[in-house]
């Protein structure tokens, strides 16, 4: 095999030099090892994962993988059994878990997409909590509602805006706030060649402006006694110390947090203002990631929290439809929106009506379906959602059935007419109408298996 030699950039190495020491060495030689592969499992979708795993011990549903399957072609990854992410970067999920705690949280993931931190948090929401997923690029929005859509955990929203848009609309409005900053991605070199290439001393510069304009926004979004994360994948203090220490020399109501270390190998930073955590290739198995947190006081100001419009009166043929296709429709609120019908956390109902308000382009994950005409027509989410409450016959398929299906190919299979929900070992992958003895795909056009191994298709 070709040994491909990563040579870090001079300036760089200058710069890891002094702050690494005599770790220096052994990191410049992880960076010539192979990306490390990981998991996360669905807690709520059962699955039996095809490949050798062993546990990630800073996160119950977190797998390592010795060598890199072909994903694509395991239905159990399009069901939203697991998502594919690195290791390390699980790292933030007990202090998600601490924050988490106490009555219901509305959270925002700022920098979603693809979605690899929200689905890690849409796993531990509660019946009451939301979190909003907003991705600013639009290009890079769908993946997101792809993933978050197929992970199934319904009190989630997604959106595409800019921060600061969503910082003049609902200014002090969540009580966790996630940063997973662009950044200039020194921590990717391994996974992303890409990311060495591209990287210079501008570009650094570059990424630590655009991180400080995200984070002033996240910080007037952040409710009194909230908790703001930030992370990125990158190295330099440019980027991750001095955007806390900035933050903690401009604002008197923030205060850095303590994180309890339950990642073996992580290394704590300390400046004379800020605490931050950093997973370095050398110490922990996974890509370089780091993390902080800063916590907001309660009493310096009075929450600005806007109020909303009333929502229209909802149909009792709605709330019908909610108790028949959803098995927690007792905590949730119908909604229609755009002629699609959305279960949404009842308590969080005014909020939610507030964002449409601002930005129509909101999408609640939990989508029952196009309503027409008092009825739905099943939308995607519905098959994929963890709370589908079985109002449809099940179409259990073989794995080359299931491939054919996410590959939107006709199924020679005959069924009873109407709506079927096509499963895979048990889990919804989307749905089928049996009309005249054939059944016609559902399964979205830009979600479908493009490539298919060549005796399949
Ligand atoms: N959190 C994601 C995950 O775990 O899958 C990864 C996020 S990625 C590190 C950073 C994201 O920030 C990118 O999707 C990028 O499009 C977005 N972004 C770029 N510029 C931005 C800006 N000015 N404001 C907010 N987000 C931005």
């Amino acid at each position: 095999m070709l040994m491909v030699t990563r040579e870090i950039p001079a300036e760089l190495a200058a710069w890891l030099a002094e702050s690494l020491k005599e770790e220096y060495e052994p990191f410049q030689q992880s960076i010539q090892e192979d990306p490390v592969i990981g998991l996360r499992t669905n807690p709520a979708k059962s699955y039996p994962i095809p490949w050798a795993t062993r546990p990630v011990p800073w996160h119950p549903n977190g797998y390592f993988l010795d060598v890199r399957p072909g994903f694509t072609l395991d239905p159990g990854f399009h069901a939203g059994a697991y998502y594919v992410q690195d290791p390390a970067t699980m790292a933030i999920y007990s202090t998600l878990k601490d924050a988490l705690q106490g009555g219901p949280k509305r959270i925002l993931d700022l920098c979603a997409a693809p979605g690899g931190k929200s689905t890690l948090i849409a796993s531990l929401l509660r019946s009451d909590d939301i979190l909003l997923a907003n991705e600013v690029a639009p290009q890079r929005y769908h993946i997101l509602l792809e993933n978050l859509t197929k992970w199934g955990i319904p009190n989630v929203l997604t959106l595409s805006t800019a921060p600061e848009q969503l910082q003049s609309a609902c200014p002090a409005a969540f009580d966790v706030i996630l940063v997973d900053a662009p950044c200039s991605g020194e921590g990717m070199f391994r996974k992303e060649p890409v990311a060495l290439e591209q990287w210079s001393t501008g570009l650094v510069r570059q990424c630590a402006l655009r991180q400080e304009k995200i984070l002033d926004s996240a910080w007037e979004l952040l409710a009194p006694g909230g908790l703001l994360i930030y992370s990125t994948c990158t190295f330099n203090h440019f980027e991750n110390m001095d955007q806390m220490d900035r933050i903690l020399g401009r604002i008197t109501n923030a205060t850095p947090v303590h994180i309890q270390e339950h990642v073996s190998g992580i290394s704590r930073i300390d400046t004379d203002a800020a605490i931050g955590y950093q997973c370095w290739p050398h110490r922990v198995s996974g890509e370089g990631f780091f993390f902080a947190a800063l916590k907001k006081s309660e009493n310096l100001h009075h929450s600005s929290r806007k109020k909303s419009r009333p929502l229209p009166k909802i149909h009792s043929s709605m709330a019908k439809e909610l108790a028949h296709h959803i098995t927690n429709y007792q905590s949730q609120s119908a909604l229609v929106h755009n002629h699609f019908l959305y279960a949404v956390p009842a308590i969080q109902l005014d909020f939610i009506s507030m964002l449409l308000q601002h930005f129509p382009k909101t999408e609640p994950v939990a989508c029952l379906g196009q309503w027409i005409g008092n009825q739905i027509k099943p939308h995607p989410a519905l098959a994929l959602s963890t709370s589908y409450g079985g109002s449809y016959p099940d179409l259990e398929l073989e794995l080359e059935q299931a491939l054919a299906f996410l590959a939107q190919q006709a199924l020679p299979i005959q069924a009873s007419s109407g709506w079927l929900r096509v499963t895979y070992q048990g889990l919804g992958l989307g749905w089928v109408k049996s009309v005249g003895g054939r059944l016609n795909n559902y399964h979205p056009k830009h979600w479908r298996i493009r490539h298919l191994p060549r005796d399949m298709e």
